[in-house]
């Protein structure tokens, strides 16, 4: 069941990324996590996509980790997300970092109305287990990309182990996000993805863990291992 366009935000999920805006570009605070898995998610993308000269969407780009990375790529990057203050620390961060990437504030549904098919390459990472109706958020991707296009996703499985990695271990024990960052009742899984992408007019191409070792530091793609993280790679039908 789709929800109307404009409503398919948790204003209480936006306010909690934006009281913690100024620390997207800590590589050791609340975000240290997106910075470690960034290098393997580029890669993943870039590998299976070309970054270079394509013209690339990033939904839900917060403070622009991803974003500018793929920009650094050579990817034309827009990224889009419903907080104000992530963005404007995306905006404040690419003047130091050089890179050029067009921030709006606008949701996914509202840009697939009026850049429908536009874009190459569609990335939504770490962001549908925050929104009311992610498979909207899905559709919208699917309309934005061009036939033939790239679509990637990455979220958080509803497996009892991604409770106890994701809420209990890497809230409550190794304190690497703030308690209350997930709902478990948020977390999807790949098999209910990728039902939403097949529905959507999205082939699904692969999905891969992502697991973090406590003792290493290291986050590393386990293509047979889902439980907890994952990355989806899909591709609309020509
Ligand atoms: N994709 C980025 C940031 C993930 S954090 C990365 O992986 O590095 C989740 C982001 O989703 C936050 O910036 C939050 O503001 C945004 N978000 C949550 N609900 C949203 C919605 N309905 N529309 C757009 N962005 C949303």
């Amino acid at each position: 069941m789709s929800t109307p366009i404009f409503n398919n935000v948790d204003h209480g999920e936006i306010a909690k990324f934006e009281s913690l805006s100024s620390r997207w570009w800590d590589r050791e605070g609340e975000f240290k996590p997106l910075h470690d898995i960034n290098p393997l998610r580029l890669d993943f993308i870039d590998a299976r996509a070309g970054l270079t000269g394509k013209k690339v969407i990033d939904i839900g780009c917060g403070g622009g980790i991803l974003s500018e990375a793929m920009a650094h790529r050579g990817a034309k990057v827009t990224g889009i997300d419903l907080g104000e203050a992530p963005l404007a620390v995306a905006r404040l961060h690419q003047q130091e970092s050089g890179v050029d990437v067009d921030y709006r504030n606008i949701s996914a549904e509202q840009m697939a109305l009026e850049h429908a098919g536009e874009f190459d390459i569609v990335t939504c990472l770490e962001m549908l287990e925050h929104v009311p109706d992610p498979e909207a958020v899905v559709h919208a991707c699917t309309k934005l990309v061009k036939p033939g296009g790239h679509v990637f996703f990455s979220t958080i499985n509803r497996h009892p182990k991604a409770y106890l990695l994701a809420i209990l271990g890497a809230e409550y024990v190794l304190k690497m996000l703030p308690r209350g960052t997930h709902d478990y009742q948020r977390f999807i899984r790949p098999a209910e993805l990728s039902r939403w992408a097949r529905k959507s007019d999205l082939t699904m191409r692969e999905v891969s863990g992502m697991t973090y070792n406590p003792l290493l530091k290291r986050y590393k793609l386990t293509p047979h291992d889902v439980d907890v993280n994952y990355l989806m790679h899909c591709q609309r039908n020509k």
